[in-house]
């Protein structure tokens, strides 16, 4: 294989997203902005080699790993498996049930170098989860980052903006470069911080009406709203809202998705 890499005798595989951080600037930097404590439960996603993991392990009173590449299972139980503080679960995470791991006052802290291709749907299937979850760590693709923390009137924000930032504050902390992974990713990653909002300052009633709302407005980004939401928004209803139906989604801010829902829940009452 032209591309396949062995990186400390393991077989890096692609399909699983593997590119293991190898540069310990890096990581040190990562383990500062988690700053893991005695008193946290810290959930790792996807430890493969464990070079985040024995930093987190050093410092944190609890840490949990979940690990869908069988072949890394035994590794991790050899290297850190005499800690009474340190749990495997060996799963995909996409299927993961994080919930049933919070057995005390203490949210959850989750954290992960993740699988690109995986990283929106495991967000996703986060955010449902939120009601355990503290706060949340991800190298991403930097791309990515960015949009998880557009604001409106930038070519970044879009669907994954808006439904981030109703659930959940989003920042972007520091850009990683390809060379400090191995094997190296063709793109630039970014950690990115995710806090659940304690209280929804503006809830709807219905989340997924939001999704879906937001998905209409973006699929057809170029057209106005009075286009794109007319399923649910009759061209005059837009004043009632007041949000001119000749805007474009991408001008719209959360507020104003929030505010079109609730307007379409109340027609609904
Ligand atoms: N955290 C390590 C490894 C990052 S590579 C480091 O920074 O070096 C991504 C890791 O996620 C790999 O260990 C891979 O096997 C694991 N992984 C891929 N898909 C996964 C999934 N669906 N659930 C859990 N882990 C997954």
């Amino acid at each position: 294989m032209a591309n396949s890499k062995i990186v400390q005798g393991h077989q890096a595989r692609k399909r699983f997203g593997q590119n293991f951080l190898s540069d310990n600037h890096y990581i040190s930097r990562i383990v500062d902005a988690i700053a893991p404590q005695e008193q946290h439960h810290i959930v790792e996603i996807g430890p493969g080699l464990g070079a985040i993991t024995e930093h987190l392990l050093d410092k944190a009173g609890k840490l949990e790993v979940v690990e869908l590449d069988r072949d890394l299972i035994p590794r991790l139980e050899d290297r850190f498996g005499n800690n009474d503080h340190f749990t495997i679960h060996q799963s995909d995470a996409l299927k993961f049930d994080f919930t049933q791991l919070k057995n005390s006052e203490q949210k959850l802290r989750i954290v992960g170098n993740l699988p690109y291709n995986i990283s929106t749907p495991l967000i996703f299937h986060l955010l449902e989860q939120r009601h355990v979850i503290h706060d949340m760590y991800f190298m991403l693709q930097k791309e990515v980052v960015e949009r998880l923390c557009a604001s409106a009137n930038t070519k970044q924000y879009g669907r994954l903006s808006v439904m981030a930032q109703y659930f959940c504050q989003a920042d972007m902390l520091f850009v990683v470069p390809p060379g400090a992974f191995s094997p190296a990713p063709k793109v630039e990653s970014a950690i990115v911080r995710l806090m659940p909002h304690t209280k929804i300052q503006n809830p709807v009633n219905d989340a997924d009406l939001l999704a879906k709302v937001v998905t209409a407005a973006f699929n057809q980004r170029r057209k106005t709203i009075r286009n794109s939401l007319k399923d649910w928004v009759a061209q005059e209803q837009f004043e009632q809202i007041g949000i001119s139906s000749t805007e474009r989604a991408e001008r719209l801010t959360l507020n104003d998705f929030i505010n079109i829902c609730h307007f379409i829940e109340n027609q609904h009452d």
